[in-house]
């Protein structure tokens, strides 16, 4: 009977042990800089388009490839930058300007898995890029996953994780239809909005879904119809990357940046800095390549 409590109370100190390590082991993977590695985020100079870098260690991953008429310093960043697989491609929307660059991008570099939203039929571009698109697209699917996230998904990216939120409603304009996804990588979190406008972004509210962010991708360009007070108060970034240049729009404009500055976030904007990157070690947050961006008053 002794025995047997005694073998009880060792074997309930053992478990207690691994408790103790499994714990600890994943509140050091949070909690210490350096034990995710480093991830980071980089805003390519594509004119008033999207394409975005995201590197974590080993791994890569493209939102977006730009318009058309920056295929080619596309594939050449990626490739001056030693990236000859991706291992996720995200295409927010099939407008030119998110687009344009892909069969490029897919004709030089291996794609493990593209990630794309199913649109409604009376908002699907009628485009030389769309039919660019999917022409490349079907040129490598036998070999790259091409996975519809409608419903949302999650997928693992070294020791970072990609969120992309459900389409939580039916729209009018295709901008609305972006792909709006989270990465998070330790404590630090980015939020990249695609074209995304006030209507998703409503959408986005209500849902519940975590949309706090340290890092901001502004929506559209950094437009008006996008990034609203109640929108930007959610994310509450400290960082905001704007991916504009020469347009007739007026891109960015000046209430989004306002709204922006009055909250101290600090912009990068890639007509004033060109391709500029975000690292993080999982706890803090680094610029570099635009050492004068630093300050908010810079934009
Ligand atoms: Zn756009």
């Amino acid at each position: 009977m002794k025995d047997k409590r005694s073998l009880i109370s060792v074997l309930s100190i053992l478990a207690a042990a691994v408790l103790v390590a499994v714990i600890g082991r994943a509140w050091l993977a949070l909690s210490v800089p350096g034990q995710v590695g480093t991830l980071s985020v980089t805003m390519l100079d594509v004119g008033n388009a999207d394409c975005f870098l995201i590197r974590q260690d080993a791994h890569a991953m493209l939102i977006d490839g730009g318009g058309p008429d920056t295929a080619a310093s596309v594939v050449q960043t990626l490739q001056n930058k030693g990236i000859d697989s991706l291992d996720l491609v995200v295409i927010t929307h099939p407008h030119a300007d998110h687009i344009g660059g892909l069969p490029a991008v897919f004709g030089a570099i291996t794609v493990k898995q593209v990630l794309f939203q199913a649109v409604p039929d009376a908002l699907t571009p009628d485009t030389p890029s769309y039919a660019a698109l999917q022409a490349a697209l079907r040129a490598i699917r036998d070999r790259t996953e091409i996975v519809d996230v409608t419903d949302g998904g999650t997928f693992s990216f070294g020791t970072a994780e990609l969120t992309v939120f459900p389409v939580y409603g039916s729209y009018e304009e295709l901008n609305d239809y972006s792909i709006v996804c989270r990465i998070t990588h330790g404590l630090r979190s980015f939020l990249f909005m695609g074209d995304a406008e006030g209507a998703e972004e409503a959408r986005l509210l209500e849902s519940g879904e975590p949309l706090t962010a340290d890092l901001l991708k502004v929506g559209h360009h950094g437009s008006r119809s996008s990034t609203g007070r109640a929108f930007l108060q959610k994310v509450s970034p400290s960082i905001a990357l704007i991916s504009c240049g020469e347009n007739d729009y007026g891109h960015p404009h000046e209430q989004v940046l306002d709204a922006l500055t009055s909250r101290r976030i600090t912009i990068l904007r890639s007509d004033r800095l060109g391709m500029v990157t975000v690292t993080s070690d999982g706890y803090s947050l680094q610029i570099e390549e635009a050492a004068d961006a630093a300050l908010p008053d810079a934009a």
